[in-house]
């Protein structure tokens, strides 16, 4: 197959092969931008070369010579010639973006008659003795693999020795030096083919280097895709006052306010701008300077919006006043700019409805229920920064990202302050609650990354000097932050505070309401939300939930005042003494199930009968027995005598769920009761009800039966005084694997079932919920498992016993409904499964409710 493609060989549609970069300077080629001229060898070309133990397969350079002979010809020059040199860049380009994190290689091609040759024909010395001393440092650095400091130190010292502190102060002379003394570190090839042969095979192993791998972990990017690599002529931003490079956006990447919003630095090469390591402009400052070269990247970003038909993050760059495009991909955004963009578009009548959905990830939603920073609890701002990413954090300063892991693993929350960072620092980026660069730009890594992952984050700030060694941040005012230290961002401002600032809730907006109402006519799945306590329940309701799919009673039992009534009912030692308790229990669960029907008026709430073991609830230190015995006047002994006897080594396998039912049918005739008198007094109040009672942990039909039995019972105590209808269902979990194979039976006896799959996954791996975590970094990392599957619900096996338990109650009993409650359900991946299986429902906490419902628009769509 052929394996190298010419610029306008390839279109947009070629990502999988060329490459997203190489697909797009495709595309950008055949709509007539000026792109410099280039070929790209093709992303299966790459898997090739690991399958043959990197090795490139032997006709390929054969291949790509023809295709630079054209390049040659199109841009009039030749790569090897001193006389008309043609330079390179070399760059990686997977399939997936995956900013910053493929090494690329700029001026390939020069050695020192090149060199020389350049300086000649461009009558610009300084310039091509500038550009061989990158290029060197770049093929040395990633291809070479050699130590990038000695080369820094190599400079440094000479500018030192000569006095010359800044990079302007050094000649050509100067470069030639120290190019001189770079040789001697390395063993640098001059053949320029040889230079070209070796940057391939360094842009395929860059594949495997370690950043890229947590990247591609962390964006759920796959191992085996592979990188293409694009050979493109090079143009020079450092060639002078006339020349530089500039990223842009088509809107604004923050706010996503439809505006054209941009960086640039003037005489500047390569990856300045995104580096970080000098400030850059806005666009009007090129504005200013060049403005025809302003006015055609203003049309080209115009062009390009419209062609793709999303917002497009530029990379250019400007030659001697000429204008030529290097980049062009869909910009990363903002939850916030995401909701804002894909609503705006539909309106301008860019996009469908339904692609609108699709443009918003999952987790862009939580960008809407992120904290924001109270702005009138602001104290004294001691420094000011760019609003690289929004939201409010709070934490510890912490000078390194190992620092931060460790920090973070302490179980403190912590600010990564540094100079700049480096895909290098991204382990720390994920533990941090707010990230702070002295250095770079809104189109910075930190900023690209923190933006990414939601995290707040501020770039730029400049009035910061940070010291490593010392560990300290000392602000223009002279203000010393020392590591340790609690400081507070304000990420869509750009304000550092000393402190903990207070924050205010996420709100929402009219875009995002919009949004989610497109989601909810688009959507077949029903959302409902997890909650106990009347106040989440109001926060689910608020945030769109459709009922409650999970109310788990034992959690209202954990309450200060009810924990010693449960103890004592669970200690009593006769029948009469447990009922009396009982009792007492009964008035604070009515009130409580009161309180939430009134919150969820008019939408079901499924109520779970006690599911934890006993010993659950008691005390297990020795101080606390003590306490216990005096307020309940039990002796010490008699307590520590059944804590002893409730106690199991298997706890979580143990007498829990419907087990308690059987052995105490008092307690679950008890909640019964209290439900149903709830329902009552909620329908006296003129409110409706709908209680849905749901029995967990079931293995057989029997089970079914006497529990039914034992509800049955306490409604007809309840309704026997009370002359009212109420209407109300019984259903039961499934979360045994033994459940699930006789869903059929099961079904017969109730009117509604719910994966309860935090169980399920547990037995059928046999994985304690409590306890993986010891192991699952490892299956993880060696691969054993895809996913933690209590994160992401394991759709091969847990998902076949879904498959077959449903189908198989639906055989039963046609219709009959179906819901999630594990943790999955707040899950997108594992919702879009829900969706395909065809449950009825997927109940998840309150904060995830939002991204349920886009989620499961999504699934449809
Ligand atoms: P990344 O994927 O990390 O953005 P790129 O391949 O886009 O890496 O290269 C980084 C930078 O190098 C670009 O933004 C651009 O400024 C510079 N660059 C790449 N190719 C060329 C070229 N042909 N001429 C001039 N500069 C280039
Ligand atoms: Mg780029
Ligand atoms: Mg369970």
């Amino acid at each position: 197959a052929k394996r190298v493609y010419l610029f306008n060989e390839g279109s947009k549609d070629d990502r999988d092969l060329l490459g997203g970069k190489g697909a797009n300077l495709c595309e950008m080629t055949t709509l007539g931008l000026p792109v410099p001229f280039g070929f790209i060898i093709t992303t299966p070309t790459c898997r090739e070369f690991f399958e043959a133990g990197n090795k490139l397969p032997p006709l390929l350079e054969q291949e790509y010579r023809v295709a630079l002979d054209l390049v040659e010809k199109k841009m009039g020059a030749r790569f090897g010639d001193p006389e008309n040199p043609l330079l390179f860049s070399v760059r990686s380009g997977a399939p997936v973006s995956m900013p910053g994190m493929m090494d690329t290689i700029l001026n390939l091609g020069l050695n020192d008659d090149i060199a020389e040759g350049l300086a000649k024909k461009t009558d610009n010395p300084r310039f091509a003795y500038d550009c061989y001393r990158r290029f060197i440092q770049m093929f040395a650095n990633v291809v070479l693999e050699a130590d990038g400091e000695q080369f820094e130190h190599e400079i440094e010292r000479y500018k030192e020795q000569h006095n010359k502190p800044l990079d302007t102060d050094m000649t050509a002379e100067d470069w030639q030096a120290v190019i001189a003394t770079f040789k001697t570190l390395v063993n640098f090839p001059e053949d320029p083919f040889v230079q070209l042969k070796m940057a391939v095979e360094a842009v395929f192993l860059s594949w495997h280097t370690p950043r890229a791998y947590v990247y591609r972990e962390m964006n759920n990017i796959s191992e085996t895709l592979g990188t293409a690599v694009n050979v493109q002529a090079m143009v020079y931003g450092n060639f002078g006052d006339t020349s530089g490079s500039g990223v842009a956006f088509t809107r604004n990447p923050s706010t996503g306010e439809h505006e054209f919003f941009g960086e640039f630095l003037f005489n500047a090469a390569g990856e300045d701008v995104v580096a970080g390591t000098r400030t850059p402009l806005p666009l009007e400052s090129l504005r200013e300077r060049l403005p025809e070269v302003y006015d055609e990247l203003y049309r080209t970003q115009a062009l390009l919006e419209k062609h793709y038909r999303d917002m497009q993050d530029l990379e250019f760059t400007v030659q001697e006043g000429r204008f030529y495009m290097l980049q062009t991909r869909s910009g990363k955004r903002t939850g916030r700019a995401s909701v804002k963009i894909a609503v705006d578009m539909v309106n301008e009548g860019m996009i469908s409805e339904s692609e609108a959905l699709m443009r918003v990830s999952p987790e862009h939603v939580e960008a809407f229920l992120h904290p924001m920073v109270d702005q009138a609890a602001k104290t004294d701002i001691v420094a000011t920064g760019l609003p690289a990413s929004p939201g409010g954090a709070t934490g510890k300063v912490v000078f390194s990202a190992d620092e931060a892991v460790q920090v973070a693993a302490g179980g403190d929350k912590v600010v990564l302050v540094r100079r700049e960072t480096t895909p290098e620092d991204i382990h720390g980026m994920k533990v941090a609650e707010g990230i702070l660069t002295e250095l770079g730009g809104m189109t910075s890594h930190a900023a690209v990354v923190a933006r990414g992952m939601g995290v707040c984050a501020i770039t730029g700030c400049g009035s910061l000097k940070i010291n490593y060694a010392e560990g300290t941040a000392t602000t223009s005012g002279g203000v010393v932050i020392k590591r340790g230290d609690v400081i507070t961002l304000d990420g869509t401002a750009g304000d550092v505070m000393l402190g903990d600032i207070p924050k205010t809730e996420a709100s929402s907006s009219d875009d995002f309401q919009t949004l989610l109402s497109w989601a909810d006519k688009h959507r077949r799945l029903k959302v409902r939300a997890n909650a106990e306590t009347p106040e989440d329940a109001a926060k689910a309701r608020e945030l769109g939930a459709e009922g409650i799919g999970l109310c788990r009673t034992e959690h209202m039992f954990f309450e200060a005042e009810r924990i010693d009534l449960m103890r004592a009912m669970i200690l009593s030692e006769s029948k009469d003494e447990r009922q009396g308790y009982l009792d007492q229990l009964l008035n604070f669960q009515r009130d409580d199930m009161l309180e939430l029907f009134k919150v969820m008026d008019g939408l079901p709430v499924t109520v779970r009968l006690l599911d934890p073991p006993l010993h659950e609830f008691l005390p297990h230190d020795e101080a606390e027995i003590e306490a216990l015995a005096k307020r309940i006047g039990k002796s010490a002994e008699k307590i520590r005598d059944i804590v002893k006897d409730l106690a199991e080594v298997n706890p979580m396998l143990g007498f829990r769920g419907c087990r308690l039912s059987v052995v105490y049918p008092e307690i679950t005739e008890m909640q019964v009761k209290a439900i149903i008198s709830a329902a009552v007094a909620a329908i006296e109040a003129g409110h409706k009800p709908l209680p849905e009672i749901m029995i967990p942990l079931v293995v057989n039909v029997r089970e079914i039966r006497l529990v039914s039995a034992i509800i049955d019972r306490g409604i007809r105590a309840v309704l026997a005084e009370k002359k009212i209808s109420v209407p109300y269902k019984i259903g039961t979990m499934m979360e045994t694997p033994r459940a699930t194979l006789g869903a059929d039976r099961l079904a017969g006896e109730v009117e509604f079932m719910s994966f309860g799959t935090n169980d399920l996954t547990q037995m059928t791996y046999g994985f304690s919920r409590d306890d993986a975590g010891k192991f699952i970094p490892q299956y993880l990392e060696k691969k054993l498992i895809e996913a933690d599957p209590f994160v992401s619900l394991d759709q091969r096996a847990v998902g076949r016993l879904m498959e077959m338990a449903v189908s198989e109650s639906r055989a039963r009993k046609p219709g009959i409904k179906y819901g999630i409650c594990g943790e999955h359900g707040g899950d997108p991946r594992s919702i879009q499964f829900c969706h395909d299986l065809g449950l009825d429902y997927v109940s998840c906490s309150p904060f995830r409710v939002p991204v349920a419902r886009i989620a499961a628009a999504q699934a449809k769509v």
